[in-house]
């Protein structure tokens, strides 16, 4: 590395100055408020800026000082910061704040040691409050500041602790209070910790990057993008069992999920944002039921919600993202019900669905994802015979689903396996997952005019989470 730590600090405070600013710094700023900083301090731990933000504004509009805080219950807290990260921590620590500042005359103190003692305060937020709120020179490392020093190789250490006791050796004391700041504004924005911008960051050439995977920058070829549509019976549901590290871990480049049965303001902060995709969602009117949603690292031309027929899109049905070679269809198809009771909505929204996906593939490539609720032929189901007249397998259904793929759409699981016993879903009956008894009704179609860019598709099977497993496909684009 060329460049010394003063030097770098000097280029990187220049650079970030355009950037937008932390959260609690900005509360320092506009209230000079040691109350309000800490309170926002705790709020900002493993939450995104912008949801701290909101968070803090509701608390502190009905708490604007600790007399206020101490006469709301925790319940009222809980309310009022959701969703930030670890909510129900966040409100048992503010609902005993008030008790813990008696001892200094209910206000928030000025030393390190003191700091310590209150609830949800460890040594990163106490070094942030005596910086901002109080102007000490005190060096608040957290993840962003620990993480850039290593991979520029200023200190070699294990964990944040260790980096803030180097930095207090090497780093020049009137660096000390805005560090914080400047590294988080940097590595929240440029230096991110999944997938940092080297191909555009100003230390391109003099960054060791010790330890880093850059991000992967777009290529002029054609590339694969791999795409994973899941039913995943309740998105709250399924984020308790991993589904945020199972997106992570899946490399998809999109993934899109049906069945989510939650406002977006219901999903937790983590589950809206996960880190390196947007997530674009639709509900339905009645609350709990149906709901589709996108996550996708790159970024859509257009999202499109519904289909423009309000019966359908009141269940919050289908959701369309644009992109700039081709259109993904993500759709949750009704299930007809018991004894077909809803065979003619469901055919109805069939056929609205078909009408729609027919004039966006004559503008490019559109590929249909989702829970097609149908075991199109015998063999996408382990009991033909038997299903016959049920819904998913009626011969109504059935028909419908000839006519569509003969309409020139192409099943994209066939037409690489033809293998019976392929399934995605399994009734929770039974143990029919763990004995193979069960229905492929989860599907990747795509026009046929574009069936020259398939490269792969798969059922994940090993996937638990939901009486669906997901199912992927991997197309030709130029877009990575
Ligand atoms: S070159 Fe990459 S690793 Fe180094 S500071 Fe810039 S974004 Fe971070």
């Amino acid at each position: 590395m060329t460049m010394n730590l003063e030097s770098f600090l000097l280029a990187l405070e220049q650079e970030v100055a355009g950037y937008h600013t932390p959260v609690v710094d900005l509360i320092a700023v506009q209230t000079r408020d040691p109350f309000k900083v800490l309170v926002a301090t705790i709020l900002s731990a493993r939450t995104r800026d912008e949801t701290t933000a909101k968070a803090s504004r509701r608390l502190f509009n009905e708490a604007p000082d600790i007399h206020a805080l101490s006469a709301l219950s925790e319940e009222k807290i809980r309310k009022l910061i959701q969703p930030v990260g670890f909510f129900n921590n966040k409100a048992k620590y503010l609902y005993s704040l008030p008790g813990a500042l008696k001892p200094y005359d209910d206000k928030v103190p000025d030393e390190l040691d003191e700091l310590l003692k209150l609830p949800g305060v460890g040594r990163k937020t106490a070094n942030l409050v005596l910086s901002v709120a109080f102007g000490k020179p005190a060096i608040c490392v957290d993840t962003h500041v620990h993480r850039i020093m290593n991979i520029w190789g200023f200190v070699n250490t294990k964990n944040p602790e260790a980096t803030e006791k180097v930095l207090r050796k090497i780093l020049p004391v009137k660096y000390w209070k805005k560090i914080n700041s400047i590294l988080v504004t940097f590595g929240q924005e440029r230096c991110k910790p999944v997938g940092p911008q080297c191909d555009c960051c100003l230390f391109e050439q003099d960054c060791p990057k010790i330890g880093v995977t850059p991000r992967r920058v777009k290529s002029n070829g054609p590339d694969i993008m791999k795409i994973i549509s899941w039913n995943v019976n309740g998105l709250r549901a399924v984020e308790k069992k991993g589904f945020v590290d199972i997106v992570k871990e899946s490399g998809a480049d999109i993934f899109a999920v049906q069945e989510t049965r939650a406002r977006p303001e219901q999903l937790s902060d983590e589950l809206k944002n996960i880190y390196g995709y947007s997530g674009y969602f639709v509900q339905a009117k009645k609350k709990g039921y149906s709901g589709v949603g996108i996550y996708t690292k790159k970024k859509p031309l257009r999202v499109i919600t519904g289909i423009g027929v309000h019966q359908f899109d009141d269940e919050g049905r289908v959701i369309t993202l644009e992109f700039a070679d081709f259109f993904l269809i993500n759709a949750y198809f009704p299930n007809a019900q018991h004894e077909l009771k809803r065979i003619d909505y469901k055919l109805a929204f069939n056929n609205a669905l078909f009408e729609y996906a027919k004039q966006l593939a004559g503008k490019k490539t559109t590929i249909i994802c989702g829970d097609f609720n149908v075991a199109h032929k015998a063999i996408d189901l382990a009991n033909p015979k038997a299903n016959e007249k049920n819904p998913g397998f009626s011969i109504e259904e059935r028909n419908w689903m000839d006519r569509f793929i003969n309409a020139g759409w192409v099943d994209t699981f066939r037409v690489f396996n033809q293998k019976p016993g392929q399934y995605t879903w399994w009734s929770y009956r039974f143990n029919a997952r763990s004995k193979n008894i069960g229905w492929r009704i989860d599907y990747f179609i795509i026009d046929e005019n574009s069936k020259s860019r398939l490269k792969g598709a798969a059922i994940l099977t090993d996937i638990p989470g939901s009486d669906h497993c997901p199912v992927q496909l991997e197309l030709k684009t130029g877009l990575k």
